[in-house]
């Protein structure tokens, strides 16, 4: 049985305050709702006034990135040693670092490795653009990401990670893809994660969906055998609307 794990990424908003703000609210409307993993994901500077907010509670804290080294000349960079204390999780790869900031798997695979080393525990995203979606390459694409993630990572690191399918092509645009197409990915992500591993290890590892999951599509989707919890952008950022998702994953 694996427990779903639902986690709002805040992306560039919200100051300190703010944060600590929204955090509250959260705190106290999820209180009582078990059966169901929530992370929040501030911007870095926030997660102090975050993990403050909820210290003690069953709300987890993660980050939105890290850089792969501890220390040293990475101007503007933020290590996983520094993380220590503030958060637990922390995602990476997502589309917007692979569309932006150059993210490539390799990169990916390096940061995965440095957050196990750290004890945080990796979100890591995958998922195939609008043009890879519709040239039928999803599963090449979702594949070859899965692989990258996890080059050289032992089957002990594996149980450690979480994974969020998110083709790009829903993030941010209102249109998540459907339930069923959703849980067909999911479902090729963790045969390509039991031919790396094992069935057993694929069983055990948590797969989300992220992408337009709003209150209003959760429930369909975490209906889906294979879908595991969300990874939630804009939806995050209104109390009712994170609620209401994380309610609807609650096994
Ligand atoms: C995301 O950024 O990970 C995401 C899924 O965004 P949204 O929910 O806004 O589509």
């Amino acid at each position: 049985m694996r427990t779903p794990i639902v986690a709002g990424n805040w992306k560039m908003n919200k100051t300190p305050a703010e944060a600590a703000d929204l955090a509250r609210a959260l705190l106290a409307d999820l209180a009582g709702v078990g059966g169901v993993d929530r992370v929040l994901c501030p911007p870095f500077v926030a997660l102090p006034a975050v993990a403050e907010v909820v210290k003690g509670s069953p709300l987890g804290v993660g980050a939105q990135n890290i850089y792969w080294k501890d220390a040293g000349a990475f101007t503007g960079e933020v290590s996983p040693v520094m993380l220590k204390g503030w958060c637990q999780y922390v995602i990476i790869g997502h589309s917007e670092r692979r569309q932006y900031f150059g993210e490539k798997d390799e990169t990916v695979n390096l940061k995965v490795k440095a957050a196990l080393n750290h004890g945080l525990t990796p979100i890591i995203c995958v998922g195939e653009v609008l043009a890879e979606n519709e040239a039928g390459q999803t599963t090449a694409v979702v594949t070859r990401q899965t692989q990258g993630a996890y080059a050289g990572l032992s089957a002990a690191d594996v149980l450690k990670t979480v994974v969020a399918y998110e083709p790009v092509w829903a993030i941010g645009t209102g249109r998540a893809a459907t339930a069923e197409g959703a849980n067909a990915v999911i479902g090729q992500i963790r045969a390509v994660l039991a031919g790396l591993y094992s069935p057993d290890v694929a069983a055990a590892i948590r797969i989300q969906y992220g992408g337009s999951v709003t209150a209003a599509n959760a429930a369909e989707l975490m209906a889906q055998p294979e879908i595991d919890g969300a990874l939630v952008g804009g939806a995050s950022l209104k109390p009712a609307e994170f609620v209401a998702i994380v309610r609807a994953a609650a096994k």
